[in-house]
């Protein structure tokens, strides 16, 4: 069985571990790899490779570390085909699924190739007669990234490009569940020239997650996971004086008008719920049909649609499939209590995934497209985050009673609203309590150059990925104002005891 191992100061680190965790082909059910579950000393051993490379790394002009990153992103096009495979075969989604996670997370390395430009900082001449101010973007240190099994290429990429362009040095913990494409992305790195030590993979749980948390040589912590552990990853950085971004859970909402465009929004709204399974942060997975006729129109549309959507593994030889499994047999259990939940509850089950299997992948973790209507705000089906193929549809008599729905909710990631009326739509984006706002958009992630992030519970700290908040997360300000004394052509330099105003 091949052991999924580490990445110190260079090279793959044999770890000394006894602690394995399983990795698993979805789509089949087998046990393709194992993964080491780090100790303490190990994880030690990654924070001191990436804190030896620092002093070096932080001076190298900013320049030729974005060279860096133009090689990085030629290698991660050469080697596309190969590394979406290992997503697939690893997380399950359908391999152009995993080409476009590939693509939005080369994205960000595009972003920071212009890192020269972003990290120049601020100039004012003359802030006082012969003073001059300016700042200085300078890195943090050792920044740490622990991610989620959902995006195992994009999420990390949203982080250690900028991070590593900035001048920081960076250790990676990726989601044990699909480990792999991490130790990818660090022989890559390297390949592209980077300097030992820039870039660690430490793979492990909560242990060694501790360790980066705590140990006072970390500076940063980024984080992209589920709610309770943002939670526990902000308190816990923060109470070590670290800098802390943390990401959680979403429950995303889309808003139904009446005068919406029903064709366009059903087809939006298909791909945004049932796509890569539903395990997105941003996936759809309420929709809030303002009127009982635009409810029941949807959910025509929807089944029918339903009906026609090919379900199977993720690599396929013929014409590819909409849906791939979900990520293990113990997720595919939640789902399905979920969904038993929401009928005992009396919600309307229109379609039930829950008995789904898919010749020759009979032992697949397959849950199939899911939908309930008439979904009410008590059900644990509309208040929890599923993660999973199952849409549900709330049913409100007017806009203001939708926006104050979805406004109530403890998520705040992304949200959209489908209309052909922009004052509607103005209305909604200017009040709606969300980070991230589609009109007519059922997905609206932001791109690289602009910052990713939701509200309210779904994320704890002030900056955002990527764009200009990753910029700023990554790097600390230093403001710089000078007077060149020019003592031979001034009479004199009395002391002077106010505070001094221009
Ligand atoms: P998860 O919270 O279980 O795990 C995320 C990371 O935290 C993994 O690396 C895991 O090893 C680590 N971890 C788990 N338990 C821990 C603990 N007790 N202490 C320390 N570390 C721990 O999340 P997941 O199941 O891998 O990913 C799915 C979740 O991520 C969903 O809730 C989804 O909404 C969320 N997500 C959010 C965003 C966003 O941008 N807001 C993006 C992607 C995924």
């Amino acid at each position: 069985m091949e052991t999924v191992q580490n990445f110190i100061n260079g090279q793959i680190s044999e770890s000394n571990s006894q602690r394995f965790s399983p990795v698993f082909n979805p789509a089949t059910g087998k046990q393709t790899r194992q993964v080491v579950l780090s100790n303490e000393a190990e994880t030690e051993k990654a924070i001191t490779a990436a804190d030896s490379a620092f002093p070096a790394w932080a001076k190298m002009p900013p320049l030729k570390r974005a060279r860096v990153m133009f090689a990085f992103k030629a290698l991660l096009e050469t080697n596309m085909d190969r590394l979406a495979r290992l997503i697939s075969n690893e997380h399950g989604k359908v391999y152009s699924d995993a080409v476009g996670e590939i693509t939005r997370g080369l994205e960000v390395v595009e972003y920071a190739c212009g890192i020269p430009h972003l990290q120049k900082g601020e100039h004012s001449a003359n802030v006082g007669t012969g003073v001059d101010s300016h700042s200085l973007m300078q890195p943090l240190g050792v920044c740490v990234g622990i991610t989620p099994f959902n995006f195992p290429a994009m999420v990390p990429m949203w982080m250690f490009p900028i991070a590593i362009a900035t001048g920081n040095t960076f250790v990676l913990k990726p989601s044990e569940k699909d480990p792999s494409f991490a130790l990818e992305l660090a022989a890559l790195l390297k390949q592209a020239g980077l300097p030992d030590g820039v870039f660690n993979v430490v793979n492990g749980d909560k242990q060694a997650v501790d360790v980066l948390l705590t140990d006072p040589r970390v500076q940063a912590a980024s984080f992209v996971g589920s709610t309770p552990i943002a939670e526990y990853i902000y308190s816990t950085a923060s109470a070590h004086g670290k800098r802390c971004q943390a990401l959680g859970g979403a429950k995303n909402h889309c808003l139904l008008m009446p005068d919406a465009d029903l064709d366009m929004a059903a087809n939006a709204i298909m791909g945004a719920a049932y796509g890569a399974a539903g395990e997105r942060c941003m996936a759809l997975s309420v929709v809030v049909a303002v009127g009982d006729e635009t409810g029941d129109q949807l959910v025509e549309k929807l089944q029918a649609q339903i009906k026609e959507m090919r379900v199977g593994p993720g690599i396929v030889d013929g014409p590819e499939n909409d849906m791939g499994p979900v990520v293990t047999a113990q997720h595919k259990a939640k789902i399905c209590d979920y969904i038993t939940a929401g009928e005992q509850q009396g919600a309307s089950l229109l379609v039930d995934g829950r008995h789904l299997t898919v010749d020759g992948h009979e032992a697949g973790y397959f849950v199939g497209p899911t939908l309930f209507d008439n979904v009410l705000p008590d059900m644990s089906i509309y208040k929890e985050e599923i993660f999973g193929p199952v849409l549900v549809v709330v049913r409100v008599p007017n806009y203001q009673t939708g926006l104050e729905l979805i406004n109530n909710h403890e998520f705040g990631n992304g949200t959209a609203i489908f209309t052909r009326d922009g004052e509607s739509a103005r209305q909604f984006s200017e009040d709606v309590l969300a980070g991230m706002v589609g009109i007519n958009v059922p997905i609206p992630v932001p791109m690289a150059f602009h910052s990713f992030g939701g509200w309210k519970r779904s994320v704890f700290g002030p900056l955002n990925v990527h764009g200009s908040d990753g910029v700023r997360f990554y790097t600390r300000m230093k403001t710089v104002t000078s007077r060149w004394p020019a003592s031979v052509r001034l009479e004199e330099h009395a002391s002077s005891f106010v505070m001094p105003t221009m």
